[in-house]
């Protein structure tokens, strides 16, 4: 895997090149989308890229050996040496709203919009779970907005947080000025309201959609790693800004979305990232629930 990919989700406190200059230099993705309803919504995953970590303990069981790790891979019958995340984004289409939540790293995104029929246009909100570059890195494309009629919706703290983060700056140029923030727990669209989920960064929130008694819950990066974040929960996650308040948040959601059997989206897990957390004995295990064979 190129390293300029591997540095683009690293933690936000390194300083490296300009992320418009990382993107011109990747290597193409595959563009995927996958629709499905909840309620009588048209809800679409959209994949943008494909991250392949070494299995080194720089970001998956800090602390751990890579052994302990590739033990754990392997259990789940994955290769020992790397471990895989997808990059993958949500698009809800609303009575009156077009929203996309997340914007992917700027790999496959906008293709991937282009199969699913959507113009960059159309929508008319862009959610923002956190602002690492994997997830607001697509809100541009060659120095100008890529959502041009979106107003671009992210938590306060996050906001601030943001503004701070030198691998961001020539993002923040661009979407300043088209920023709104709220307070976790706002409704943030008629039919999705944010969630508090601080841990992995100071103003990290999920987005709750229902419709009916339908319901889904993009939990943004409370995991990473459909295999280790499951099994090993309290291992600490080298992307997480405050490690052990990211590994609080990882058990306690886990916890309670395998009591609630919710439906849930999760941006890493593999491409739709749609499925269900299960118990299983004092871990937890991913239950994907909308397949990618049609
Ligand atoms: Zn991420």
């Amino acid at each position: 895997m190129p390293k300029l990919i591997k540095l683009l989700i690293a933690s936000s406190a390194a300083a490296i090149a300009s992320l418009t200059s990382v993107q011109a230099q990747m290597p193409p993705q595959q563009p995927d989308h996958k629709a499905f309803k909840i309620g009588t919504l048209d809800v679409i995953a959209l994949h943008d890229a494909q991250f392949v970590r070494p299995n080194d303990s720089t970001i998956f069981g800090v602390g751990h050996t890579p052994r302990e790790v590739g033990d754990v891979l392997k259990a789940a019958g994955a290769p020992t040496d790397t471990v895989t995340l997808s990059v993958d984004a949500l698009l809800v289409k609303e009575p009156k709203h077009v929203v996309l939540i997340d914007t992917g790293v700027g790999g496959a995104l906008q293709q991937s919009l282009n199969q699913a029929g959507v113009k960059p246009e159309e929508i008319t909100e862009v959610l923002i779970t956190h602002s690492h570059p994997d997830h607001m890195g697509g809100l541009v494309k060659v120095g100008k907005l890529a959502f041009p009629n979106a107003t671009i919706r992210m938590s306060a703290a996050e906001w601030a947080f943001a503004r701070k983060n030198t691998q961001l700056t020539d993002v923040i140029k661009v979407i300043d000025g088209h920023v709104e923030t709220f307070k976790p727990g706002a409704k943030v669209v008629s039919q999705i309201t944010s969630v508090g989920l601080k841990g992995h960064t100071p103003g990290h929130v999920g987005y709750q959609i229902v419709s009916g008694n339908e319901k889904l819950f993009d939990i943004g990066d409370t995991v990473h790693s459909s295999i280790i974040s499951l099994v090993k929960p309290a291992w600490p996650v080298g992307f997480d800004t405050d490690e052990k308040g990211g590994e609080k948040i990882r058990i306690e959601t886990l916890a309670k979305l395998a009591k609630s059997k919710e439906l849930v989206f999760t941006p890493h897990f593999p491409f739709p990232g749609v499925g269900h957390i299960q118990a299983d004995g004092d871990h937890f295990k991913w239950v994907p629930s909308v397949s990618t064979s049609n």
